[in-house]
């Protein structure tokens, strides 16, 4: 069912019974929204999916105006795999009285990797996802771990501002090339999409240099970044996945390898948990 005011949205969720799953979404889903929402179905008795494309997050001169919308394409996606509510509000809905004054203070993992390109692109989530908490009161908040740092964020706030709510982490889902899936994959053109693949190679590159310690991973993973011509490196670290620190040259155990680049015009992520020093 799709609804788009506060008022029929608290309606239909006073009259749910029993457990609910939140998914949050700026729509033109592909299978990794819905690989969540398959997830809420399976951790809830009911699954709200929200659709806003938050003008927050975005500063000037990024993509809010050209970011694909496709509402149609949505639902019927969604009705396939069992949403029971798709809250989709418009601008005026989610910000009433403009925008906000008062907004979630991210604090230091918000200001490295995404947050040194974009600095107040997590202020902007942060404050987005707080408020869908409150208008859709779930259980569980599914998020998925192809952002990596906005899940960091989610759980810190989550944990520091006592949010009730129980955070679930979900694995990236990829093309079967090894692409991970995104929405702004659409602006890719045909050469932009064939160099677009040095990003999740770089990152199998990188696994298979796991056992040999953080330096060969970061080498392995730059050589292939280097060696396509159509990408354009913004960052690739390994960090801590908690704290988003970047782990010394002599760290064991898992750590998360993150990538950022321009293919073309679009700006893409993508990242991997791997094992240092263990071969896997
Ligand atoms: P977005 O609509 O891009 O803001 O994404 C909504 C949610 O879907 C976020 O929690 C994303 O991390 C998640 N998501 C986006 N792409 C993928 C993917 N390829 N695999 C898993 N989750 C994803």
């Amino acid at each position: 069912m799709l609804v788009r005011t506060r008022a029929d949205l608290r309606e239909v969720l006073d009259r749910q019974r029993g457990t609910r799953a939140v998914v949050m979404t700026m729509g033109a889903l592909h299978e990794g929204h819905l690989d969540l929402v398959r997830e809420a179905r399976r951790r809830a008795d009911h699954v709200v999916v929200t659709i806003f494309v938050n003008p927050l997050q975005f500063a000037p001169g990024e993509d809010l105006d050209a970011y694909p919308r496709d509402l149609e394409a949505d639902l019927a996606k969604l009705a396939e795999v069992g949403a029971d509510v798709v809250f989709a509000p418009d601008p005026e809905t989610m910000y009433p009285n403009g925008d906000p004054r008062v907004r979630v203070e991210p604090g230091p993992l918000a200001a490295v990797l995404e947050g040194a390109t974009r600095p107040t692109h997590f202020a902007g989530v942060l404050t987005v996802v707080l408020k869908l908490l409150h208008l859709t009161r779930p259980h569980v908040a599914l998020f998925g771990q192809k952002d990596a740092q906005q899940l960091a964020l989610v759980r810190a706030m989550v944990r520091d501002l006592d949010v009730d709510v129980e955070v679930v982490g979900v694995p990236i889902r990829r093309e079967p090339d090894g692409l991970a899936m995104s929405s702004r994959n659409a602006y890719l053109s045909g050469t932009d999409r064939a160099a677009a693949l040095a990003l999740s190679g770089a990152l199998d590159a990188a696994r298979g240099a796991a056992g040999a310690g953080a330096e060969q991973v970061l080498a392995a993973a730059r050589e292939r970044l280097v060696a396509e011509p159509g990408v354009r490196l913004d960052y690739l670290e390994l960090v801590d996945p908690e704290t988003m620190e970047a782990v010394p040259a002599d760290a064991s155990g898992p750590a998360l390898l993150v990538v950022a680049a321009w293919v073309g015009t679009t700006r893409l992520i993508d990242n991997t948990i791997l094992d240092l020093w263990k071969d896997e």
